[in-house]
This record gives structure tokens, C-alpha cells and sequence, in this order.
């Protein structure tokens, strides 16, 4: 799929006007605070998902207009034919898809499927689990619907059970509430292991030649699901159940559940080391890099058509090999890479530039 344009109003720094990117590479460049994210973001809000940014809808209006609602509109192709969506955000954010309006924006993502790869995805190597959690539930959810069904209701259960927890050293008449909720989070538990070691198969295909790539086949990268409690054969909801029951007394004294998805963990592997212990900043770099782009083409593979790359700032700590693998992957793909200085992307022989100045954004 690709964007033919947005036109913005009221939106962050971006003066009031229209882009009009082209259907391959697109380089968007400027100094620091100019707009290049805040453009990157505004493509990214039409998968009708939250800012890449994390920044709550009331910030993407403009400050200098608080009380005018900042508007988006989009023209695009996409599952065969031309598209239009507009993003209404005032305090809340409503969305238009194809002169229709939808009950929620993130009905836009039927239509509107684009990977992003941000500074802030840094945090999927350096942070706690929760984060590397939420990008595969995520990654899984758009594939399949039902995955974000089954998380909630897991979840559900397991603040269920971590509820009885607490009380039921004083009410011992609760125990058996311990047991309906141990089932629920077995059998949901088990559902949602499987769904994620399946995404990770499909990850583990595609990441080993996009990272040796990138590292000029160097380095060697592999991925693995650590389930909290168990070792690396594939966890049944009898397995779930039982390891969960063992630990009741355990977890009673903490009030927590202490086995299940919501307590595991994935692991990024380079030439055999945890890239989080012992990986590079290039590498660090490299393997969100590397995982993204394994996101798009599983995307790709199930849609049938290419997502949209939005990379923003994605090449600075890259050495100019790696740099070039990128721009060299992603040639068929409509692609928004944001940079400070243009020459990073100077070997590239197709494709628009686009520099943006205090909001103003200037075809070259
Ligand atoms: P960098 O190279 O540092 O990443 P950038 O070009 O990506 O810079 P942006 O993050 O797009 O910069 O921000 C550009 C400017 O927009 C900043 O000065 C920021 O303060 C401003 N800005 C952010 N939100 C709003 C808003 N709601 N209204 C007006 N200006 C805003
Ligand atoms: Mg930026």
C-alpha cells in the first residue's frame, strides 16, 4: 500500500498544508524541533493506533490553537483501490473512513498498515519485559483479532485471582474462587504461549538473513520465548494449572500471580550473547531494526500487500553498511525515513526529499 497525501490542520508545529509523498523512499530532513517526528507521527496515527510517541491525543493539537480541533486527512492505496480516512482529534480522537464514519479509529487498520520504527523502540532491548510483551501481543493482535480478546480476558483473570489472593488469608471460605480463576488462566495462559511461540517461528525465519544483512553476515542473531516457570517445551494449560496451584502459597503470601504470560520474556541473541547484557548500541540498534522489518514481512505475507516503513531517525549509531542494507531492503516499500543530515541517505537513487523547517514542509 502507499500514501498519495496528508493534509494537515491544527496538527503539533506542522503549518497548515498538504504532503505529497511518492510511492517509494521518502527522505524527510531538518534540523532538531523542526517537525520530521511530528510528521512521521501523523502518517503513523491513520493505523488507527496511538502515538508512536506514547503522547496522549489532547497534545497532537497545536498549542498555539488549543480549542480548534486538529484535523488529518489522508489519500491512499490499499487492498486494490484508492482510500480516504480524516483523524479528528479535539480532546478525543474520531475517524472517517472512506466518507463513512467508523465507531473507533482503530477500525482504520483494516484499510491502513504501517510498521514504525522510533527512538523510543530502544526501550524494547533496555526496558523490563513489559514492553517486549506488549510489542508481540501487539504485532499479534492486528494478524489476529482474537489474540487481543483472549489477553484481555487473561488478564482479567489474573487481577481475579491476585484480588482473592489478598483476602483470602482472612477468608478462607475464597479458596475455591482460587480454582475457577486458575483454570481461566490456564486455558487462556495456554492459548496466548502458543500464539506467541508461533509469531516467534515466523520471526526466527525471516530475522537471521535481515540481521546478517545488516551485519554484513558478521553476526549471528537468534531470538527465544523465556515462559516464567518452565523450561523450553511447549507449556500445556495442564502444565499452566499445575505450576500455578504449587504456587498458591507462595503467591498468596504476595498477593501476585506469579506464573504465566504475564510474567515472561523474550531474549535477543548475538552470536549466542543477550544482546541486552552485552549488545552494542549499533547492535541494540540493529536487532529492533532487524525485528521491524521481520514485523512488516509477516504483515506483507498475511495481507498480501506491503505495510508502509516509517523510520524515524533510524540511521544515526548505524556504521554506513548498515545504513545502506536499509535503504537497500526497503526500496520496494513506501518508506518515511526522518534524518538530521540528508547525506546519510545520499545513496539513494530513487525516491522524494523533502526538508522541513519550523512546521514547513518543502519538496526538494
Ligand atoms: P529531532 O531531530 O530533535 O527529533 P524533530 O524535527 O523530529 O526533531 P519534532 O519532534 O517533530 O521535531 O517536534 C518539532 C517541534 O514541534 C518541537 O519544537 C515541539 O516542541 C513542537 N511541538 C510538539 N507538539 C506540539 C504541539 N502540540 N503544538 C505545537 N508545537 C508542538
Ligand atoms: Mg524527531
Amino acid at each position: 500500500m502507499f500514501v498519495k497525501s496528508v493534509k494537515f490542520e491544527n496538527y503539533r508545529n506542522l503549518a497548515d498544508g498538504e504532503f505529497f509523498p511518492c510511492d517509494s523512499v521518502n527522505v524527510i530532513y531538518g534540523d532538531n524541533a523542526q517537525g520530521k517526528t511530528n510528521l512521521a507521527e501523523a502518517i503513523w496515527l491513520f493505523t488507527g493506533q496511538k502515538s508512536f510517541r506514547g503522547t496522549r491525543d489532547a497534545q497532537l493539537v497545536n498549542k498555539q490553537n488549543p480549542d480548534k480541533c486538529a484535523k488529518l486527512d489522508a489519500s491512499f492505496y490499499s487492498l486494490g483501490r484508492n482510500q480516504t480516512a480524516q483523524i479528528n482529534i479535539a480532546g478525543k480522537r474520531s475517524a472517517v473512513l472512506n466518507e463513512s464514519a467508523v465507531s473507533s479509529p482503530s477500525k482504520l487498520s483494516e484499510s491502513f498498515c504501517s510498521v514504525v520504527f522510533s527512538p523510543a523502540d530502544m526501550q524494547l532491548i533496555d526496558d523490563g519485559p513489559a514492553i517486549r510483551r506488549k510489542f508481540f501481543d501487539n504485532a499479534i493482535s492486528i494478524l489476529r483479532p482474537k489474540y487481543a480478546k483472549i489477553i484481555t480476558a487473561y488478564n482479567r483473570a489474573v487481577q481475579q485471582r491476585n484480588a482473592i489472593l489478598k483476602d483470602v488469608m482472612y477468608h478462607s471460605e475464597l479458596t475455591f474462587m482460587l480454582d475457577a480463576f486458575e483454570d481461566n488462566i490456564a486455558k487462556y495462559g495456554e492459548y496466548i504461549i502458543s500464539q506467541r511461540k508461533k509469531y516467534l517461528a515466523a520471526v526466527t525465519e525471516k530475522m537471521p538473513e535481515i540481521y546478517g544483512g545488516l551485519s554484513n553476515n558478521r553476526e549471528q542473531i537468534s531470538i527465544k520465548y523465556k515462559a516464567s516457570g518452565f523450561d523450553d517445551n511447549p507449556v500445556s494449560a495442564d502444565m499452566l494449572r499445575e505450576a500455578i496451584y504449587k504456587n498458591r502459597a507462595e503467591d498468596i503470601k504476595t498477593a501476585v500471580t506469579s506464573i504465566g504470560p504475564h510474567r515472561d520474556d523474550f531474549d535477543i541473541f548475538i552470536n549466542g550473547d543477550s544482546v541486552k547484557i552485552y549488545g552494542s548500541q549499533g547492535q541494540k540498534r540493529s536487532s529492533i531494526i532487524a525485528l521491524k522489518l521481520c514485523e512488516a514481512e509477516i504483515l506483507m505475507r498475511q495481507r498480501s500487500e506491503r505495510p508502509i516503513m516509517i523510520l524515524d531517525d533510524v540511521m544515526s549509531e548505524l556504521d554506513r553498511s548498515r545504513q545502506n542494507y536499509i535503504l537497500n531492503h526497503i526500496m520496494d516499500w513506501q518508506v518515511f525515513i526522518t534524518c538530521c543530515d540528508p547525506e546519510t541517505v545520499e545513496n539513494l537513487n530513487s525516491g522524494s526529499r523533502f526538508h522541513i523547517q519550523n512546521g514547513n514542509i518543502t519538496a526538494e
